[in-house]
């Protein structure tokens, strides 16, 4: 396919590294890593940067961050994930996994293919644009430590400050398609360890007992209203409570229970109320128990809302719809999963955007969804039958990362245009 644009030209390229691409995808694919112990991942990411004649850094261990500068014009950060998942594959590819327990199962893989393959494209072909280009390979998405960690470690010291970021997600959509949107994406995301206190004593003598069972009980239904009778009709919240651990034997009433809790939501605002009416109500039901302890609230594995800014959105859109034609980019409904992702534009203060790419062969995904039947038949993201179909999607993701960096730093695409 050849596209249309300023974009055209380069991306366009992508296609004679086609076996290449789909090596460096199955070698990730093959030996996926978790999260934050991307060791192997990283220096091959790192040895595919020198052999490109970059001189990477390591950020937080197994980051990579690779500057391509090419003088005046804007700077564009381009983000990929790297890390996997402890899932056991079931895909039957002839490049499953190697590792056991460990499988990339959300397509992260490719992220890393994919922008990889835009920092070939870009290098090798630096007559076509200037400005400043920044491949941020990030360890650690699936813990949401990974972005913080790179960050941590001086980020933003590190690399010139961007005018803009990226980032984008292979989905279980049709291969060849793009979803972009507006606003809010991806939820803010957050984990929620409460321990509440009670009384031990032996199960035939309940009076001498606070019973912390019945204690975490009674949270666990009145936190079900937070969402039913606090929170406007409409507006989306989550609060799902994933664990609750008390006791080990029928005749001992414990001291306490554990309840882990997970937090959605796309609303600051609402979040902010979710958060503090579960510390509201579990503080109450303590207090009727007559708990002889105040509850413990640690919060862990806590993901930023991730929102599209409208103008990068717009532009990045513009240039997929003249590339790829406007019947291949869809607006994307907003999903519940979350991203770490824009803690790196938020540690820059620059606005971002995020776009999903399809990987579902695309006869079966509109024969699954015309009889409503994605959600059983396709494997999403996590499941061990994930597996992106790496023909066109491989090549869709790495010139949808080269489209969307060219609509910044294409030579003609800022021809009578302001930077
Ligand atoms: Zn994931
Ligand atoms: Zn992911």
């Amino acid at each position: 396919m050849a596209g249309q644009g300023p974009a055209a030209g380069l991306a366009d390229r992508v296609e004679g590294h086609l076996v290449w691409l789909r090596g460096l995808y199955r070698h990730f694919h093959r030996y996926p890593e978790l999260s934050m112990n991307e060791v192997g991942t990283a220096d091959r990411i790192e040895q595919e940067l020198v052999a490109l004649g970059l001189s990477p850094l390591r950020v937080a261990g197994t980051g990579v961050v690779a500057v391509i500068q090419n003088g005046e014009g804007p700077v564009v950060l381009a983000r990929a994930d790297t890390d996997a998942l402890p899932v056991t594959e079931d895909t039957g590819l002839e490049y499953a996994s190697a590792v056991p327990g460990v499988m990339h199962a959300c397509g992260h893989d490719a992220h890393a293919a994919a922008l990889l393959g835009a920092v070939r494209v870009l290098a090798e072909h630096r007559e076509a644009w200037s400005g400043t280009y920044i491949a941020v390979f990030q360890p650690g998405e699936e813990t949401a430590a990974g972005a913080r960690a790179m960050v941590a470690d001086g980020l933003v010291d590190l690399v010139p400050r961007p005018d803009v970021a990226l980032s984008q997600h292979v989905m279980a959509t049709a291969a060849g398609t793009i979803g972009t949107v507006s606003g809010p994406v991806l939820s803010a995301g957050d984990s929620l360890r409460i321990t509440v206190h009670g009384r031990g004593a032996h199960g035939s003598m309940p009076h001498t007992s606070v019973d912390p069972v019945v204690l975490a009980s009674s949270i666990v239904l009145r936190l079900q209203t937070i969402v039913a009778r606090e929170i406007e009709p409409g507006q989306f919240a989550v609060v799902t409570v994933g664990a609750i651990t008390a006791g080990a034997k029928a005749n001992i009433i414990p001291d306490r229970a554990e309840l882990l809790l997970n937090i959605r939501a796309y609303d600051p605002a609402v979040r902010g109320r979710v958060l503090a009416s579960i510390e509201r109500i579990v503080r109450g039901e303590c207090a009727a128990s007559g708990a002889p302890a105040e509850p413990e609230f640690q919060y862990y594995d806590q993901y930023p809302l991730t929102s599209n800014d409208p103008a990068v959105t717009e532009t990045v859109t513009r240039v997929f719809e003249e590339y790829f034609g406007s019947e291949s980019v869809y607006q994307a409904t907003p999903v519940t999963a979350s991203e770490d992702f824009s803690f790196i534009p938020l540690a820059f203060g620059v606005p971002y955007t995020y776009w999903t790419v399809g990987s579902v062969e695309p006869e079966r995904y509109r024969d699954a969804l015309a009889r409503g039947a994605v959600g059983q038949e396709i494997p999403a993201n996590h499941s061990p039958q994930f597996a992106p179909q790496e023909d066109p999607t491989l090549l869709t993701a790495t010139r949808a990362q080269v489209v969307a960096a060219l609509a910044y730093l294409a030579k003609d695409a800022r021809a009578g245009k302001p930077a």
